[in-house]
């Protein structure tokens, strides 16, 4: 509970500002935690303290349930805080005349229209809902929408942000910036082998959080960095703990590939039993799990069997280097692996990129109903190829997508929509202008026949929410604002002066906006954002926790700390 707030002096729960809370508590103003199968994010934080490196082998997670935080008295029912107990079974709230934006066509859009939630769940999208004494969020020069989806997420990097700005994926030898900072050998082979399991905790969970205040209300995180079962346990806590739905996608130990002494304890893939058991049980719950079925590892036939085994959905990043062109075209044939692996229809397929992939593998990514997710600006950064939405225009598929490496680039969903909108309009645009010579009379041409229609606002939103769903297996529950599916909301403030005034309000959105105009989050009705501040988080502490790991890396790496190299 929070003293001042019940002794009538509503405060502000900045972070910046003086509060009578305990530094060392983070103050979770509403149960974040209730989802997750293991201990609190102090639990784990304060047992990483205190044991270090020599938490592994130690069983943190069964670790005390029980959370100080969980008391009913903090009511937070001034005039300006959340909906109480938002995401509680039978707790009603009504968000109030926002313009609609359902991304569910059967629902439709409106000027104006209310959005009555129940628990976790949306009952109802309409004008004038009568809602009895529900609370009411006042949405009135808002848009309410579906929260994004990034079907494709590297969360662990958070701690080693921007450090390669400039890269490429792979040396190409040049020794230029690009060349130097080259991902493969800096990331996977530099960095990410350093990493304890309290490294892997709190970038997850800080990048997590970092998205959350963006809106992205749902992640696949791909996690490569699954050194040991503890490291594996830390990725996966860390996604419960940020409260927001996601995939884990259980990938390789970065480097294991390439022989990297750190990763001893590689369980990767056989963990997944274990892992599928121990966290994912139920499918009540906000985290499910993804296997990860890299085709550039060695004997990657065992991951797909495993997953296949597992019944889960199978994804791999799918692009030009490492000879994965040829292995596309094997899975396509059904010869891949050990000579008899291939694409079926009955399994779920998430492909990550696809950039340089041949006639034949796409062919047979479309006939299995197989999932691709695009990663925009990167892979116009660091030459993974020319990112395929003009032959899934012609294929007749579309994308979800990919924030990727923050190592590199913004997770920011607002980047990775406007992106994709630039880049299939620049190649268009310019074969229609080629078309006519840039000469007169001819020098603004009539697209030839066959043109790609360009993209428009209303597609890159619905790569963002509801495709993203159908891609992670999760359009049941989210994606849009359909009554029955869980309320993964967003009010998007377009009052601010980067907006104002609206005349579109997809065009507003994908155009205009970014994450200054976030101003509440919703994840399963439970209020995780409000009016422009994160809620259950300390971010003192955690960015504190966060430079600790970022130190602790850089030095194991032997990398020195220069900010303007
Ligand atoms: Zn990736």
């Amino acid at each position: 509970m929070c003293k001042l707030c019940d002794e009538g002096k509503p405060q502000d729960h900045d972070e910046g500002k003086p509060q009578d809370h305990d530094e060392g508590k983070p103050q979770d103003h509403t149960d974040s935690n209730a989802d997750s199968p293991g201990g609190s994010r102090r639990d784990f934080l304060k047992a990483s303290a205190a044991l270090g490196a020599g938490a592994a082998g130690l069983n943190l997670f069964n670790a005390a349930a029980a959370r100080d935080d969980d008391d009913d008295d903090r009511d937070h029912d001034h005039d300006d805080g959340p909906p109480r107990h938002s995401g509680r079974p039978g707790r009603r709230y009504v968000i109030r005349g926002g313009a609609v934006m359902s991304m569910d066509p059967q629902v439709g859009d409106f000027v104006k229209a209310d959005v009555l939630v129940e628990g976790k769940k949306i009952l109802d999208v309409k004008p004038n809902i009568h809602a009895g004494g529900a609370w009411e969020i006042d949405a009135r020069g808002k848009i309410v929408m579906p929260g994004f989806v990034d079907t494709h997420h590297h969360q662990a990097w958070t701690a080693i942000r921007s450090s390669i700005p400039d890269s490429i994926l792979i040396d190409d030898g040049t020794g230029t910036p690009g060349a130097q900072q080259n991902y493969l050998g800096n990331i996977l082979l530099g960095f990410a082998p350093k990493y304890r399991p309290q490294d892997v905790y709190i970038s997850e969970l800080f990048g997590g959080l970092a998205q959350l205040d963006n809106g992205v209300t749902t992640v696949h995180d791909v996690s490569q960095i699954h050194h040991s079962p503890d490291h594996s346990d830390a990725a996966i806590k860390a996604l419960f703990d940020t409260g927001r739905r996601a995939a884990f996608g259980y990938f390789e130990s970065a480097g294991a590939a390439f022989g990297i002494p750190d990763n001893a304890g590689n369980q990767y893939p056989t963990d997944a039993t274990r892992i599928k058991k121990r966290w994912f049980s139920s499918s009540n719950q906000l985290v499910h799990m993804i296997m990860g079925v890299e085709v550039y590892l060695p004997n990657y036939q065992l991951a797909w069997d495993i997953g296949r085994q597992l019944n889960l959905q199978l994804a791999a990043h799918i692009l030009s280097p490492f000879g994965m062109r040829p292995i596309l075209d094997s899975l396509a044939d059904g010869t891949a692996g050990n000579g008899s692996l291939g694409l079926r229809p009955q399994d779920r397929h998430l492909f990550i990129h696809m950039t340089g992939m041949s006639d034949k593998g796409w062919n047979r990514v479309k006939e299995v109903g197989a999932h691709v997710s695009i990663a925009f600006p990167i892979e116009m950064n660091m030459r993974h190829g020319i990112p395929p939405i003009h032959k899934m225009q012609q294929l007749g598929i579309e994308p979800s997508l990919s924030t990727d490496v923050e190592t590199n680039m913004t997770a920011d969903f607002f980047t990775q929509m406007r992106s994709a909108m630039t880049m299939q309009r620049m190649v268009v645009n310019e074969e229609i202008l080629a078309s006519g010579g840039y000469t007169p009379p001819n020098q603004w041409p009539a697209p030839p026949a066959g043109t790609l229609p360009l993209l428009n606002v209303r597609d890159v939103l619905r790569y963002a929410t509801i495709n993203g769903a159908k891609h992670l297996g999760l359009d049941g529950k989210t994606g849009s604002l359909t009554p029955g599916k869980e309320a993964d909301i967003i009010i998007l403030d377009a009052t601010h002066i980067n907006v104002f005034p609206v005349n579109h309000v997809p065009g507003a959105v994908v155009q205009m906006m970014e994450r200054s105009n976030v101003e509440t989050v919703i994840v399963a009705g439970k209020v995780r954002k409000w009016k422009g501040r994160l809620l259950d988080v300390n971010l003192r502490r955690l960015r504190r926790e966060l430079e600790n790991s970022r130190d602790f890396i850089f030095s194991k790496a032997g990398v020195p700390q220069d900010l303007f190299r």
